[in-house]
């Protein structure tokens, strides 16, 4: 079976633990501290692996997690940066959040992305001495890495995508053309899984890809065609192939209106995207028949080249005519990631917040806030604006009053501290 779609979760690794220590050397009493932060937790990175061809792997193994961040150590040693856990998918793999659809990245160059970013590590105690606190003896936990479910789904890059009813002579048009083989045989369905090509035209050469199984309804469902439909949508362009001598007592007409239907139902960019027509099994059918299948397209506005695919007859004006068009068409599309939605800060239910104090350093953490830390630029004036009014709002200012905050104590959330002004 061709696996084209497959949900995983991933999880990036937790930041180390800052480390709460002091320096010692002999004789002397006590030394300052000396605690190190915790290393970084590692990402999750998805890398195109031009050997791949399906997502058969992720059927099997369903949860992807990088390691954790080391704690920091004594003598001001941060702990180490775990290693990010590299993901291999095959070239064109969209990568959605699970939830919402929305398109978090395309896999479809050889740029490695970071999909999960690692927790960064913990401060030490090191980091909170202060003339007036000499020994301090607490750190910071490391954040927690990203952690969510994607869907992972194959849109084939190919320039070209073959398309027609079953039977008319896709995978044998690939087969001459290039050095795919694809299974051919005088029954239908017996490509079950899209084939790609390189045709070989100099300079211009480019990539078909045979999309096999689309019957009448396969935009809802029927037969094979769904899933496959889903890799006509990058192809800059459509050969539609048709069997002109309605050898299997088909009307091609008719055939070529449900199949356009279908690719228009399923996407309705697909109806505008550049296409030729090539009518095949020119040797079963009549003159007429051509000539008149031919009027038949032209009306329509399209062009026609007539075939015989299985003795490579006249696919070259097809070919030619196909580089022409390319080379007027844009580059194979790459889908842009959609920017993660503004958090509604509505959206928490309860903005639960967990105040702890160590000397005069109040510690705020949420899991809101956490959220809201990271769509917040802190070098913006704004957007700091925003963030004192948030804080202000949810109560969080009360809150730290009421743990009895007292000016100039330090206010520390996530990485910002700042002082606290009644
Ligand atoms: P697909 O299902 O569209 O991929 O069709 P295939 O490429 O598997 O071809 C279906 C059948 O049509 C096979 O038996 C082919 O040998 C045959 N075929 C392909 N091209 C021609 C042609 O030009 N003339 C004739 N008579 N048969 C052909
Ligand atoms: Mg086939």
């Amino acid at each position: 079976m061709f696996v084209d779609i497959a949900k995983i979760y991933v999880k990036a690794g937790d930041g180390g633990h800052g480390a709460v220590t002091f320096h010692r050397e002999k004789y002397v009493a006590s030394g300052g501290p000396d605690g190190g932060d915790g290393g970084k937790g590692g990402d999750v990175v998805f890398v195109a692996d031009t050997n791949l061809s399906t997502l058969q792997d992720f059927r099997y193994k369903r949860k992807y997690a990088a390691a954790n961040g080391a704690q920091g150590m004594s003598g001001r040693k941060n702990g180490r940066k775990a290693e990010d856990l590299i993901v291999r998918v095959p070239m064109g793999t969209l990568i959605k959040d699970a939830q919402t659809g929305r398109i978090i990245a395309d896999i479809s160059s050889k740029e490695p992305q970071v999909i999960a970013r690692g927790g960064k590590g913990g401060w030490g105690n090191s980091h909170f001495a202060t003339p007036t606190r000499q020994t301090p003896r607490f750190a910071r936990p490391g954040l927690p890495g990203e952690e969510f479910e994607i869907q992972l789904e194959l849109k084939l890059l190919a320039d070209v995508g073959l398309v027609g009813f079953p039977n008319v002579g896709k995978s044998t048009l690939l087969s001459v053309v290039s050095q795919a083989k694809p299974e051919i045989a005088n029954y239908h369905f017996t490509t079950i899984t899209p084939k790609l090509g390189v045709v070989p035209m100099g300079e211009n050469s480019f990539v078909m890809a045979d999309i096999p199984g689309l019957i009448e309804n396969a935009s809802e469902g029927q037969g094979l065609g769904h899933q496959f439909l889903r890799h006509v949508e990058r192809c800059r362009m459509i050969i539609h192939i048709v069997d002109v001598s309605g050898s299997e007592g088909r009307d091609p007409k008719e055939d070529f209106r449900i199949i356009n239907e279908e690719l228009r139902k399923f996407n309705s960019d697909l109806a505008d995207r550049p296409m030729l027509v090539a009518g095949n099994k020119c040797d079963l059918a009549t003159e007429e028949q051509i000539a008149d299948f031919k009027e038949f397209v032209n009306k329509q506005g399209f062009e026609f080249f007539p075939i015989m695919a299985a003795i490579r007859y006249e696919v070259d004006p097809l070919l030619n005519k196909t580089v022409e068009l390319l080379s007027t068409l844009p580059p194979l599309r790459v889908y842009e990631a959609e920017p993660a939605p503004e958090i509604e800060l509505d959206s928490f239910k309860e903005k639960e917040i967990k105040i702890t104090h160590e000397d005069d350093i109040y510690f705020v953490e949420g899991k809101w806030l956490y959220r809201l830390m990271q769509s917040v630029n802190f070098d913006d004036y704004e957007s700091l604006n925003y963030f004192q009014n948030v804080l202000i709002n949810s109560g969080v200012i009360d809150a730290l009053r009421d743990a009895g905050i007292e000016e100039g104590d330090t206010v520390s959330i996530y990485e910002v501290q700042f002082e606290f002004m009644d």
